[in-house]
């Protein structure tokens, strides 16, 4: 008998009725003679309640007052989970972050789990008991309660199962696997029985958030099997077909060489990308316009510098939407004069498209077809970036569903 880690997202905890059935799945797999440590989100909609009620309160709240609040709402749902659990005749115990203690660093609203003490849980399932841990939340070493960053629920539970040596981490949600894309936009998406770990790790890096890029880095740095699946089939389906259900994250180098050479396609609306005009052509003058942005603790995705015809270029960027108006604040007090700039051009709704795929690597050809599907739907390109196994472009955002839909087709992932 072995030791699973459950996650449960928001969708999977949204009410009472949905609670039951948690519980009702995790009593069967207690019956079994398994181990099982549950890490439930908040119900779905209750961290953005609570983050909005701040925002009435407040247009730039205390980081540290919102991390105490943001994680009430995975306190609420382990105690409720707890006593569904008692309900169903299991013996269980609910903890929240500082009691176990998930430490973290002091980076409210976006920490990182430093450690995970595994005594008090390990005494308990050894016990009979069912465990259950708030997703989301930590302890910094001051002792006030931290968050890990919206969706971090999965790295609790990734992390979780990495510090108690789990046979599995599986993360149950409201699709029944990683599909090529969100199925949401293209319902021809088909569920992938297997991805690579590499090309999960672009996918929720490029904004596929069926799973929080930190904790795909965590499955791939502590080798922790993950699997995504559906916590919406009947909690009684028979162990057996539950346990092999989804989408397995696989780590095997080569894993995928038969398969397609584009696996999926990932998206992000939340882009805005900004041009500094006329900037001399001379060295360090990407340190003097990013090295401000970088201080004011902005990240920064594509960077494009063309070559200079008269001494002078234009120099583009994109941050994440939250952040642009924080980034041309920076640059118009700090950049402009300190480079001697012109001006800026910016457009705040753009969007990133990406397509994914280990196949990408021994394949030419991949990139132009791309180009070629987007020429032929009339979208224009305003950016481009490529890794190994990735190509980004970022357009405008109005065409997004349109450019993935025709990718999707182009590359032939719905057949
Ligand atoms: P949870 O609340 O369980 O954490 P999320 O909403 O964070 O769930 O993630 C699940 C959602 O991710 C799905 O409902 C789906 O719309 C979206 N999604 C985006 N890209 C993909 C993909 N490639 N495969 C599956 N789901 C995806
Ligand atoms: N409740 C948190 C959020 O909404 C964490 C999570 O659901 O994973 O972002
Ligand atoms: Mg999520």
């Amino acid at each position: 008998m072995a030791l699973f880690v459950h996650k449960y997202g928001g969708t999977s905890m949204g009410s009472v009725e949905r609670i039951k059935n948690v519980a009702r799945r995790i009593a069967k797999w207690h019956a079994a003679g398994h181990k099982i440590v549950v890490v439930p989100s908040a119900m779905s909609g209750e961290t953005n309640r609570l983050l909005g009620l701040a925002r009435e309160i407040s247009p730039f709240p205390d980081v540290r007052e919102m991390d105490m609040l943001a994680s009430t709402g995975e306190q609420a749902s382990s105690a409720l989970l707890a006593i569904a659990l008692q309900k169903e005749g299991v013996s269980a115990r609910s903890y929240a972050g500082w009691q176990v203690p998930v430490n973290t660093d002091s980076s409210y609203t976006k920490a990182r789990i430093v450690s995970i003490e595994g005594t008090k849980v390990q005494d308990d399932l050894a016990q009979g008991k069912v465990v259950v841990i708030t997703g989301f939340q930590g302890v910094d070493p001051e002792g006030n309660i931290t968050t890990l960053g919206r969706g971090g629920s999965d790295t609790s539970a990734v992390a979780v199962a990495a510090a108690l040596k789990a046979q599995e981490c599986l993360i149950y949600t409201d699709v029944d696997g990683v599909y090529t894309t969100d199925p949401r936009v293209v319902p021809e998406a088909r569920r992938l029985s297997q991805i690579s770990f590499e090309e999960m790790l672009e996918m929720a890096s490029l904004g596929s958030k069926v799973l929080q890029i930190r904790s795909v880095e965590f499955a791939g740095k502590y080798s922790v099997p993950t699997r995504v699946l559906s916590s919406l089939t009947d909690p009684l389906i028979s162990l057996e077909i539950e346990m092999s259900s989804g989408t397995l994250i696989n780590f095997e180098e080569d894993g995928k060489m038969e398969s397609a050479v584009v696996s999926g396609i990932a998206f992000s609306r939340d882009e805005a990308k900004i041009t500094v005009l006329s900037v001399p052509d001379t060295p360090g003058i990407a340190h003097s316009i990013l090295g401000p942005v970088a201080d004011a603790n902005i990240e920064v995705d594509m960077i494009l510098q063309n070559q200079s015809v008269s001494g002078t270029t234009d120099f583009s960027f994109t941050v994440n939407r939250n952040d642009f108006k924080h980034t041309v604040d920076v640059l118009r007090n700090q950049v402009i004069p300190a480079v001697k700039a012109k001006d800026l051009a910016v457009d705040e709704k753009v969007a990133k498209v990406s397509i994914v795929g280990v196949g990408m690597r021994s394949h030419v050809g991949i990139a132009s077809l791309m180009f070629k599907t987007l020429a032929q739907e009339g979208i224009n390109i305003k950016m481009i970036s490529t890794s190994e196994i990735k190509t980004s472009v970022i357009i405008d955002d109005k065409y997004m569903e349109l450019a993935v839909r025709a990718l999707h087709k182009a590359f032939d992932l719905d057949k």
